[in-house]
């Protein structure tokens, strides 16, 4: 008998699946709104203009080798990403008490600090948002967590936040829990807290000895501006929290598949930095040994020339405001064509995603009939609605609730 005989087959990856059957679509005006990437206003995927200019600069360096990077990765790159989160003047980064570790994308930095927390502190719980991206509850799980437990969030029936379920979920909750929290962009609502609300839960979180693991997988992608989407990190921060942050730089610079990410370490007090450091060392170690280091190049390049720097803004912005512009237009063209229900949440939503109020069986339907793919929670992809194909997603979107 085989050794994998018994070996049961898992659940497809929901966003992948929908990726490949969309690629296997030969209808010509088909549309991705599954998984979060950006597209230009005729459906392509965007290679930021000043990401090939710095490739080319690299390409050229001959200086520049291919031996392994340290096992923290590039420190060019973790110290700009980590200042490009907590701010330049950061008391935490003039004292010495954070710092930034390379890692895999957003997914591998949450997976280290995940690690770390569960083996290192010997944390238990997790709590994460219902709804709440949907590796978060696997990376945790898989990183020596004993239990994922949810907080309470959307609200259905007012399509907004629910604080008060919210608040009482954390009081509930036992001492050093961790807190995984949305920096922005809460993905897949695109619904986040208000500044108030902010206070709210650092108070309460305060009170109940809850330590924050705030996931920014969309800074400057959101709004189009680096502080406004850091806000709550750097609120956090200046109310003395420690804490740990994952960076993606997936969204905000296009690098999606270069694994591009950064760990931010707050401590209270810069002397216990070397043996933080040590002990994540070993975790790293562990699992792949050390970073790649072409796609911490190119960002590490950018945030450190101010030249380049303002480029990439200039990019941010190109990307928030379209997905700005598509929310305004998928809505209006929803009012003209009087299809029934509210459509204000479309525009009151932030960040690449939008969960539209589909159910299960419409979104199905969408796919099936419109060739329009979303998935079945009814979240589309802001990025993937453009000039030439929203009027076709706004018209599938009325015949399947009025069908
Ligand atoms: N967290 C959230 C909330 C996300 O939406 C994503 C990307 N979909 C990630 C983390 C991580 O993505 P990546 O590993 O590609 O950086």
């Amino acid at each position: 008998k085989s050794r994998f005989a018994d070996v049961t087959l898992g659940p497809p990856i929901e966003v992948f699946a929908l990726n490949k059957a969309f690629a296997d679509d030969t209808f010509e005006n088909k549309v991705s709104l599954g998984v979060g990437a950006y597209r230009t206003d005729k459906g392509q995927p965007w290679v930021l203009p000043v990401v090939r200019e710095v490739e080319k600069i690299l390409a050229a360096d001959e200086t520049l080798n291919k031996e392994y990077l340290p096992i923290l990765g590039l420190d060019a790159f973790s110290s700009a990403a980590t200042a490009m989160l907590l701010g330049k003047d950061s008391a935490a980064l003039v004292e010495n008490r954070a710092f930034g570790v390379q890692s895999l994308s957003g997914t591998g930095s949450l997976r280290v600090g995940a690690e770390f927390l569960a083996r290192v502190l010997g944390s238990k719980y997790f709590y994460y948002s219902k709804p709440t991206w949907e590796n978060h509850r696997l990376v945790f799980t898989n990183a020596g967590f004993e239990e994922g437990r949810e907080y309470r969030y959307w609200s259905e029936s007012t399509r907004g936040l629910d604080i008060e379920g919210f608040l009482e979920d954390l009081r509930k909750a036992p001492e050093n829990s961790i807190i995984i929290l949305h920096a922005c962009a809460h993905n897949p609502t695109g619904c986040d807290p208000t500044q108030d609300q902010w206070k709210q839960i650092a108070d309460v979180m305060q009170e109940r000895k809850l330590f924050p693991f705030f996931d920014s997988a969309y800074q400057g992608f959101a709004s189009g501006d680096l502080e406004k989407d850091s806000w709550a990190v750097r609120y956090f921060v200046s109310r003395g929290f420690e804490l740990l942050c994952a960076q993606s730089f997936a969204k905000n610079f296009g690098l999606y598949n270069e694994r591009v990410g950064n760990l931010t370490f707050v401590l209270n007090d810069t002397s216990y930095v070397p043996q933080v450091k040590s002990q994540v060392t070993l975790i790293v170690r562990g699992m792949y040994s050390n970073p790649p280091s072409h796609g911490a190049r190119i960002v590490a390049y950018v945030l450190n020339n101010p030249k380049f720097y303002d480029q990439w803004k200039e990019h941010i912005r190109t990307m928030s405001s379209r997905i700005i512009e598509m929310r305004k237009a998928l809505r209006d063209a929803l009012e003209r064509l009087s299809t029934p229900g509210d459509w204000s949440h479309i525009t009151a939503q932030i960040g690449m995603f939008s969960y539209t109020g589909l159910n299960t069986a419409q979104s199905e339907h969408m796919i099936k009939k419109h060739h329009i793919y979303m998935l079945r929670s009814g979240r589309i992809s802001m990025c993937g609605v453009t000039p030439s194909n929203v009027e076709y997603v706004a018209q599938a979107i009325h015949e399947t609730i009025t069908n």
